[in-house]
């Protein structure tokens, strides 16, 4: 995706870049465009890999410096070059392109070095914006090799989805740490709710339990006084269980009263 802005300072419309779109993106080449102007060498820097890569030549810097960015393809004299210069606070705007190949592609190797765990997390991050949505290491993997055509480890491909998966949704330690300021605002915005958090000596997590007081109200007054409760494994970092406690209406469809989560379903959470 491209957006346009005035550039007050050269005169002249300047193309805005979007990174991202990742492994839908067939052609990176084409992104690549003499006046384009990206949000940061960073930026600059992974479409000019992606393009090495959907391409099948290696890079080379030439010059990396605070304001001026030259890379050249690795094998010489091959003329492709991409030349870029600083042009606000952070952005990089492409003044020289040369996309033409005199080397012989034909020895780039299946592994390709621009294919970092950083660039493929970067690519795949999208496909974790929904919760449901299920994108594993091994699917990374043949992803790369169909549409890149490059050959990634599958230590490669599990570091690339944990760290998208990391940017997208956070770390797990960041997600417990938020754990008694949701339960706060749960009680606060839900008259009646139950929530309780453990914790160990060092002030680790421990247990955790919550009952909207909604469902507890619900139980009460509509549902048979009976109580079933089920746990099921986290596959999470810290792994764990999570337990449900469901009662039945009139109809006998479930109701749930009340979570938790604990070790293990036999110890004493
Ligand atoms: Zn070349």
């Amino acid at each position: 995706m491209h957006t346009s802005r005035a550039d007050l300072k050269h005169g002249q419309s300047l193309e805005y870049i979007h990174y991202g779109g990742g492994l839908l993106c067939i052609n990176w080449e084409a992104n690549l465009k003499v006046g384009r102007v990206y949000p940061n060498k960073i930026a600059l820097l992974k479409t000019i890999s992606l393009a090495a890569i959907t391409g099948h030549f290696r890079l080379r810097t030439v010059q990396s410096a605070k304001r001026r960015l030259c890379v050249r393809c690795w094998q010489l004299p091959c003329p492709w070059k991409v030349r870029a210069y600083k042009v606000g606070l952070h952005e990089f705007k492409v003044v020289i392109y040369d996309p033409l190949h005199e080397c012989d592609l034909r020895y780039v190797s299946s592994h390709h070095p621009q294919a970092t765990t950083e660039l493929l997390s970067d690519c795949v991050k999208w496909r974790f914006q929904d919760s449901s949505s299920i994108y594993t290491a091994a699917d990374i993997k043949k992803d790369v090799k169909q549409n890149f055509g490059v050959s990634i480890s599958y230590s490669t491909a599990w570091r690339s989805r944990e760290l998208a998966f990391k940017r997208i949704r956070g770390s797990a330690e960041e997600s417990y740490s938020l754990l008694p300021s949701y339960c706060y605002e749960l009680e606060h915005t839900n008259p009646g709710t139950l929530t309780y958090i453990e914790t160990d000596a060092a002030d680790h997590f421990s247990y955790f339990f919550m009952a909207i007081g909604a469902c507890i109200q619900g139980f009460k007054s509509s549902m048979r006084p009976v109580i079933a409760v089920d746990g099921t494994h986290l596959k999470c970092k810290y792994k764990g269980v999570l337990f449900v406690a469901t009662a039945f209406d009139g109809n006998r469809n479930i109701y749930p009263v009340a979570f938790g989560i604990g070790d293990l379903e036999t110890d004493a959470a």
